[in-house]
């Protein structure tokens, strides 16, 4: 017996036709001895009958005793269901097949876990469902995710090579490189005490293809970061990586706006409107307190400095005496926050270094705060104006340098926005998509502790080039060609134009971030090199593949778009990884472990 239709593909048309169906038994029911077998594949399921009436009675003796998820075949003729038993929730719910013969492929013990019922099934512990991953990828919720990550990844295939790009793949055996995040090493054999790394993104190799005239790279890419997992990571992923020759910002810009364009429309026909806005990194910061803001809301952080620079009330005007500034926002409806929340709130302030955090509850037509019996007038008035004060509302500051308080509020923001939507406050349309592209960065930050400069972006960026001249002199205000695409508070991608001038590169690795030209030959020699044999002005991008899906899907984790994810440890509970190895082993690598062995 060989099947001839999928699980999902029966419809009234096929009445009368004899088929034959494989699968695994989603559900078994008895309804006065006459046996009801959901069959389900990975596209749906069809409902069997095993009716004494018709079928031979030994088949409906084995069917009444199999344990869901076993795997079965059977032929029989499809029929219409009779009158009110018809199933509208599903494709097949109009028809049945009545069974007249069944194999057992495959008999199955007592699950680990139940998946028949998607409630359920979702409330079992994940570590449970990731020890057997197989069984819970049968859940069509996540098979679902399977099939849509499928499709995404042709739709990306299909809509690159329209666009005149090579797909290229580059060794995942690479070098450290160890600016970035922690690398995993990979001991090489052959050649005693070296090491290759797992590349965190084929950004070097990418841009050598650059040199090698590929013009136009794409590839689905394998990416590893050994950091200590927080919220939802992994430590390989996937990228959508891109790099382009002759090429500036908007290039970039235009080409990932069609490319996502596509995408939402494959995945979920929807149509998203293109051009995203731009936004100077500044402003972003000024407007919503966070580098990748979530628009679907406004509650935007307004600024109050220039209104509060003589106030009596020295907490701001002192901040703004020292340089800083004034910011707050207005938590609309949210007068009613409970003093837990407002706990949490104030140490999100304090965890910045700030003092605590000044508020105004409008409650019955009243300011209730301790700071307004500092404020003049003329300072009320400016926040009646700029904040647009209603009863009901919720009023949070903070004075403090621009990008703590910026921070602050952002934060805070985030927070507040969260319970006003459980209370009904504040609405986000389901299936709203709100993009943008975060522009203008700084090429550089402070690193506090190791007194010196470091990428924001990876030391590969280019300067805006207005601001080379700066570089050394003044390197706070260089700004970088550097680029971030957001949606919805979620940071899909980023990317840069790149130097492609060997002397502006050794430049930005020796003079601004500070690395001997030993160590930049060491690590870098070779890209310069490259650099000095013909090297197109380039530029890219790179987008989270897994993150990508995980928002297509609307799946809370990134878990539920990996097929194998490890936990937040770093391990697979499946295959039991990593996992010790055999002595002989170690040997061959020229390795001596020295720490006590994992207890059995
Ligand atoms: N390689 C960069 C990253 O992984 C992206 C890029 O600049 O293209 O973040």
């Amino acid at each position: 017996m060989k099947r001839t239709h999928h699980c999902n593909e029966l419809r009234l048309g096929q009445a009368g036709e004899e088929v034959s169906l494989s699968g695994w038994v989603h559900s078994c029911r008895d309804l006065g001895g006459v046996i009801f077998i959901d069959v389900r594949d990975r596209e749906g399921r069809t409902q069997l009958v095993f009716d004494p009436q018709e079928t031979d009675a030994n088949l409906v003796g084995i069917a009444s005793k199999l344990h869901s998820e076993s795997v079965i075949t059977v032929s029989g003729k499809v029929r219409q269901r009779p009158d009110e038993t018809e199933n509208t929730r599903i494709a097949t719910g109009q028809i049945e097949v009545v069974v007249d013969a069944l194999v057992v492929d495959n008999r199955a013990e007592v699950l680990p876990f139940q998946i028949d019922d998607p409630e359920t099934a979702a409330k079992v512990n994940e570590e449970l469902r990731l020890q057997y991953r197989y069984v819970d990828l049968r859940r069509p919720e996540i098979m679902r995710n399977m099939q849509l990550r499928s499709k995404v990844a042709t739709a990306t295939r299909v809509f690159m090579e329209e666009e005149g790009f090579l797909e290229v793949e580059t060794p995942t055996l690479f070098k450290s490189t160890p600016e970035g995040a922690r690398e995993f090493l990979v001991p090489s054999r052959v050649s005693p005490g070296e090491f290759y790394a797992l590349p965190q993104s084929p950004q070097q190799f990418k841009q050598i293809l650059m040199c090698s005239g590929v013009d136009k790279y794409f590839q689905l890419a394998r990416c590893y970061r050994d950091e200590d997992l927080r919220a939802d990571r992994q430590p390989e992923f996937t990228q959508v990586d891109i790099e382009m020759s002759f090429v500036e910002r908007e290039d970039i810009y235009g080409l990932i706006e069609g490319y996502l364009k596509r995408v939402w429309k494959v995945a979920l026909d929807i149509d998203i409107p293109t051009p995203f806005p731009r936004v100077p990194y500044h402003e972003v910061m000024d407007r919503w307190g966070i580098d990748k803001p979530d628009t679907r809301f406004e509650m935007e952080i307004v600024d109050l400095t220039e209104n509060f620079v003589s106030s009596e009330f020295k907490v701001f005007s002192g901040a703004i005496a020292s340089g800083g500034v004034v910011k707050a926002l207005n938590a609309k409806g949210y007068a009613c926050v409970t003093q837990g929340q407002m706990e949490a709130m104030t140490e999100t302030a304090k965890s910045f270094g700030a003092k605590g955090l000044a508020f105004i509850k409008v409650e019955n037509g009243e300011w209730k705060s301790p700071i307004v019996k500092f404020f003049s007038d003329a300072e009320k008035a400016a926040l009646e104006d700029k904040l647009g004060i209603e009863e009901g509302d919720l009023i949070l500051f903070a004075a403090d340098e621009w990008l703590n308080a910026c921070e602050i509020l952002g934060k805070i923001r985030l927070y507040a926005a969260g319970k006003l939507k459980d209370l009904g406050k504040l609405e986000m349309a389901e299936g709203q998509f709100n993009f943008l592209w975060v522009v203008d960065f700084p090429l550089l930050a402070f690193d506090k502790e190791m007194n010196r400069w470091y990428s924001s972006h990876h030391p590969f960026t280019s300067p805006v080039v207005d601001d080379i001249p700066n570089l050394t002199s003044d390197p706070k205000s260089v700004r970088g060609q550097h680029y971030d695409i957001v949606v919805n508070g979620v940071e899909l991608g980023g990317g840069s134009i790149r130097i492609h001038q060997p002397d502006l590169q050794k430049t930005v690795f020796e003079e601004v971030l500070q690395l001997s030209s030993e160590v930049t030959q060491a690590r870098f020699g070779y890209m310069l090199e490259a650099f000095k044999y013909g090297c197109p002005p380039h530029g890219g991008i790179a987008l989270g593949f897994d993150r990508l899906i995980a928002l297509l899907c609307g799946a809370e984790s990134i878990r539920d778009v990996v097929a194998f994810p490890k936990t937040a440890k770093g391990s697979c509970l499946m295959t039991d990884s990593p996992a010790g190895v055999e002595p002989r082993q170690l040997k061959d690598l020229h390795i001596d472990v020295k720490v006590a062995k994992k207890a059995e």
